[in-house]
């Protein structure tokens, strides 16, 4: 049970947090839906909005789009969000650590709930042996480098922008729609299986699949933050260990540098001695509830600063969704 209410546990606000952007996120693709409704039924249902948001779900597209603005300087008109929320989160993970996975993203927040439940079930969550655990840990990796090589190395300038001006990329946020809504069998196991390896293992998905966690993670190394122990404090008693949900090794560090680490801050809220553990800046101790404070102004400093400088609505109009939207089945096939 989550008691909001004690301030001196800044994971409680962590978790607090990430169950308002997963209903936040909820209501974007409830809102999305009705939109895309809309033009699906020729405008026989009632018309919603287009909420903006939705395009956090292309991390794909937004490297291209980021690409393109680094190489030509055109800021993608068509998807503008995408890399708005792209390049705030990349920014998030340089200066605090991964805080996107355990803060912000769905996936997170699903892959915490079933390992909670996991743990409820069986008494624990279990763990992979060691050398499977460190090969499975690499396929993430592998899996950035697969995407990193096709559009950052291999991609042209020329072939990104007619990306972009393709009618896929402009309903790409139509196909992420109908990927849930409208689900494969194949999918639809895929999910099913990766959940119940998540109620069994502490976040299956995060630790050994994601890659856009792999990039963030790599970022991360950078983060002026670091979790660090405090040795003259420290009773031994591996609480941190145990409560951390990346699985390091927390009471036998100095200090926490591991790709892993998302600052969920559940390590220093479950130490029981003042003092031992702390989420620290340049190795100066800060208070948790700061951090948590950090990692809410950059992500509204990022979405506002785009908004502001004209990258947040789609140049899509009303009569290009009436053309794209029927033609989103055909597609990409
Ligand atoms: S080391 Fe602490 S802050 Fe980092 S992931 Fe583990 S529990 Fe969270
Ligand atoms: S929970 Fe605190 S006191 Fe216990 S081992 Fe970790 S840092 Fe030391």
């Amino acid at each position: 049970m989550i008691n909001i209410f004690s301030c001196k546990q800044p994971n409680h606000w962590r978790q607090l947090i990430q169950w308002l952007f997963f209903g936040w996120c909820v209501f974007l693709g409830v809102q999305f839906g009705l939109f895309v409704r809309h033009f699906e039924s020729q405008g026989m249902s009632g018309y919603y909005p287009r909420p903006p948001g939705v395009e956090g779900f292309l991390p794909i597209g937004s490297l291209m789009s980021l690409k393109t603005w680094l190489l030509t300087g055109h800021f993608d008109t068509v998807h503008p969000a995408a890399l708005v929320l792209f390049l705030t989160f990349l920014v998030m993970a340089l200066l605090t650590k991964k805080s996107f996975c355990s803060f912000i993203c769905p996936v997170g927040t699903f892959s915490e709930v079933t390992w909670k439940f996991g743990r409820k079930l069986f008494g624990r969550n279990f763990r992979i042996w060691r050398g499977l655990d460190l090969v499975l840990q690499f396929i993430k990796y592998a899996l950035l480098l697969f995407f990193v090589k096709l559009i950052l190395i291999d991609m042209p300038a020329s072939a990104l922008k007619a990306y972009l001006a393709a009618p896929y990329w402009a309903i790409a946020d139509v196909k992420m729609l109908h990927f849930f809504t409208r689900m494969s069998t194949t999918s639809m196991l895929v999910i099913s299986v990766l959940s119940l390896l998540s109620v069994v293992y502490r976040n299956f998905w995060c630790r050994y699949l994601c890659p856009y966690g792999a990039l963030l993670g790599l970022l991360s190394m950078f983060s002026p933050f670091k979790v660090r122990r405090y040795e003259k404090a420290c009773i031994d008693c591996g609480a941190c260990s145990r409560a951390c949900p990346q699985l390091i090794d927390v009471q036998n560090k100095a200090r926490v540098s591991s790709p892993e680490c998302t600052g969920c801050l559940t390590c220093v809220s479950n130490c029981p001695e003042k003092g031992a553990l702390a989420i620290s800046l340049w190795n100066r101790p800060v208070g948790g509830l700061l951090f948590v404070a950090i990692v809410m102004i950059l992500f509204g400093g990022g979405v506002l600063t785009g908004m502001l400088g004209g990258h947040w609505q789609t140049s899509l109009t009303y009569a290009d969704y009436q053309r794209l939207i029927p033609l989103a089945e055909r597609l990409g096939h």
